[in-house]
């Protein structure tokens, strides 16, 4: 038996099958190939044959099938890395959220301001504390109490500078935070303009009622000593004194 190999004795495969149509000879397909058989010589009982064939390609036509899982695996991939770090996102900015007011919460604050005084800005804080907050849960109850808290969180961010961080730090305390700022009496006015509209009656649901609050402002310089707790407990002190002389 001799077998000729892809090339067919230098034919195309064209050529090939049409030589053997016109020849008479016997053309077979075998999977995705032909078979073309002559019969050239018949000497003491043997055969010589031509076979031309195509080879299958298995792996060409493996790839071919498992292209389109391989893309939907890809494409699936892609979608799920881009849900979770979307989940992530949403639960890191949960954690530096106050759920009440969705104000940004003390540990933001405290992230904003360690970030702001490292690059040794100046920067200032005020503490705001509502008088008598407890009253309001009391008299009016706990609901009305949580609506009085958003009503000031908003009350506090139109009255602040644009540029300012306003936070709720838990309870009935907020901040309103500047940095970058030379000009020491930004966070006063805001706060003097806010203690203005707050002078008249507060309405949340259907009830009316007064409401107080006292601030202490604080301030750090351009030093590379700045720190968080430094702001802090100034500003807390500030509020402390303010608190102590209302009373
Ligand atoms: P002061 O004048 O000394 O500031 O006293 P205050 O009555 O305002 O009470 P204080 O600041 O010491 O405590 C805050 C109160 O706010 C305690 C609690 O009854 C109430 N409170 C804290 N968190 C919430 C809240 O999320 N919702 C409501 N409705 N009330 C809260
Ligand atoms: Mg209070």
């Amino acid at each position: 038996t001799v077998v000729a190999g892809a090339n067919f004795l230098g034919m195309s495969l064209r050529e090939a099958v049409v030589t053997a149509q016109r020849n008479d000879w016997q053309i077979t397909t075998r999977g995705s190939g032909y078979v073309v058989k002559q019969t050239v010589a018949q000497q003491a009982g043997k055969q010589a044959i031509f076979v031309y064939w195509q080879p299958a390609q298995p792996g060409r036509l493996a790839l071919r099938r498992s292209l389109p899982p391989i893309l939907a695996v890809l494409l699936g991939g892609i979608a799920l890395v881009i849900l979770i770090s979307h989940m992530i996102g949403k639960l890191l900015s949960a954690a530096l959220r106050d759920t009440l007011s969705h104000l940004p919460n003390r540990r933001s604050l405290e992230l904003r301001i360690a970030h702001e005084t490292s690059k040794s800005a100046t920067a200032e804080l005020a503490l705001i504390d509502l008088d008598g907050f407890k009253r309001i849960n009391d008299n009016h109850g706990h609901q009305i109490g949580d609506q009085t808290i958003k009503y000031i969180a908003n009350l506090l961010i139109s009255h602040s500078p644009p540029n300012a961080t306003v936070s709720r730090l838990g309870g009935d305390e907020f901040a309103i935070f500047v940095a970058g700022s030379d000009n020491k009496t930004s966070l006063a006015h805001a706060i003097e303009t806010f203690q203005k509209a707050l002078s008249k009656p507060v309405s949340v649901g259907d009830v009316q009622f007064h409401l107080s609050a006292t601030a202490g402002i604080a301030s750090v310089g351009r030093s590379k000593n700045n720190s968080v707790q430094e702001l802090l407990v100034k500003c807390d002190r500030a509020l402390g004194v303010a608190k102590a002389i209302k009373r």
